[in-house]
């Protein structure tokens, strides 16, 4: 072991080869404690962009980056405990509604997120626009929390797979973020170290997704599906439609009260089927009916019966959150400025571009230009239209909110851009592109 060297390992996968469990435990073991330069690491990582990796090789870099930090015991919390995991999009508020559907039909959900990154929002920026709502939880308070009410979200651990914090910080800035063994390794090894007993990933594709063509999505998350199954994890991958956002509602306050609007019947109707058929597989990976038919029937009924909304409230309260702002969402604070953007022709919406839907949101404030910007919880756009829609000249396609009236201009153009609009009404988005699991890939194009 220590007559190992870098530079070793580096023209090794530079010139393709495949590495050895030890090779790989020893340059994680060695970028955790910082031992191995960053340059070096970097060097690494350009090297794995360029030749790839092997099944094999992707399972141990999980594996030795899953135990690079803090793990977390779930053992003590009663029954199969599922995650779920989205690989990120624009209006994405699902985990705020399929949670508490998935925990009121009996599953405990513990969740670890993450806050936006990019163009994409992130579920703990979306919670921390309840007032008085903490996702800094101790580790006892999180799992008493999953104990007594079934859901609790909390931002994800410092320690959580130590080495991906290094890996992912060099990764940003060298150029090698988008590699598929790199991505698959880096989600996964978060969620091993999580600790639930069944992942369900959610891999957006298209336009506002880490990967826009269903080819690159579907090897995602197959890779990612046979890395949890070879760690003993039951895993199944969705992949879902990011071409247009999900529901009209982007950025934080808006996205809560659209996410309650879900959880009392109402809501858009794409955001509704999206969740339910997440709700519906992570039941199904808990064990909760025979097949998918009975498991979405069960997550309907904890909508109808109200069991969802009741458990997020709860979740809310035990969390610090001011159940107030739920119970009467004319309290939220909104945006002291909005401005609608109109339509300059007439026809049917072709698109509505997720990424510069998602690029309008942060210029108005609701996502971050720099790691530890602030964001305004109330900035954001209603969208007014979506894919399909007639519109006449003149309508309303989207409603922008900010305090910062400078910020219109900007966000008003990249909102034209992303609605393009022609004569021909176009084929509505098929929402759930695909589904994989250990057995079987079925697409449903
Ligand atoms: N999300 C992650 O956690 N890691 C990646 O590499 C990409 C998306």
């Amino acid at each position: 072991m220590n007559t190992m060297r870098m530079v070793d390992l580096i023209t090794a996968k530079r010139d393709g080869k495949e590495m050895h469990k030890a090779q790989i435990d020893w340059l994680i073991q060695g970028c955790t404690s910082g031992d191995i330069p960053d340059y070096q690491v970097s060097a690494w990582l350009m090297a794995v962009y360029f030749s790839g990796m092997s099944s094999q090789e992707v399972f141990w870099l999980t594996e030795a980056m899953a135990s690079s930090g803090e793990q977390i015991d779930l053992s003590g919390i009663p029954g199969i405990k599922v995650d779920k995991h989205s690989t990120g999009g624009v209006g994405d508020k699902t985990t705020l509604i399929v949670g508490p559907i998935v925990a009121a039909c009996g599953a405990p959900v513990a969740k670890m997120s993450g806050r936006g990154l990019g163009h994409t929002g992130g579920t703990i920026d979306k919670l921390e626009a309840i007032p008085g709502l903490q996702t800094a939880l101790s580790k006892d308070a999180f799992l008493r929390t999953v104990r007594e009410v079934g859901f609790s979200v909390v931002g994800q651990s410092e320690n959580l797979a130590a080495a991906d914090k290094v890996l992912y910080a060099l990764r940003d800035v060298t150029g090698t973020v988008e590699s598929l063994p790199l991505i698959a390794s880096s989600i996964m090894s978060k969620k091993i170290a999580a600790g639930a007993d069944a992942i369900l990933l959610d891999v957006k594709t298209g336009r506002g997704a880490f990967m826009d063509s269903l080819d690159g999505s579907l090897r995602l998350g197959k890779t990612m599906v046979d890395i949890g199954e070879a760690l003993g994890r039951k895993t199944v991958a969705l992949v879902t439609d990011m071409d247009e956002p999900l529901g009209y509602a982007i950025g934080n306050t808006l996205e809560v009260i659209e996410a309650l609007e879900i959880m009392e019947g109402r809501g858009p109707v794409d955001l509704q089927q999206v969740c339910i058929e997440l709700a519906a597989n992570m039941l199904l990976l808990a064990e909760k009916a025979e097949d998918l038919g009975h498991c979405r029937a069960m997550a309907e009924a904890a909508i109808r019966d109200g069991s969802a909304k009741s458990c997020f409230f709860q979740m809310v309260e035990a969390q610090g959150g001011d159940c107030r702002f739920l119970q009467d969402p004319g309290k939220f604070p909104l945006s002291p400025i909005t401005l609608p953007v109109y339509a300059d022709r007439s026809g049917f919406v072709q698109a509505v571009d997720a990424l510069a839907i998602g690029h309008a949101s942060v210029i108005l404030g609701a996502g971050r230009m720099t790691k530890d910007a602030p964001i305004d919880y109330s900035a954001g756009l209603l969208l007014k239209k979506k894919i399909g829609d007639r519109v006449s000249a003149g309508e309303v396609l989207a409603e922008l909110h900010t305090d910062t009236e400078n910020r219109f201009t900007e966000a008003r153009q990249e909102v034209l851009t992303a609605f393009p609009i022609e004569e021909k009404r176009p084929s509505p988005p098929k929402l759930i592109r695909a589904r994989i699991s250990q057995e079987a890939c079925n697409i449903f194009d």
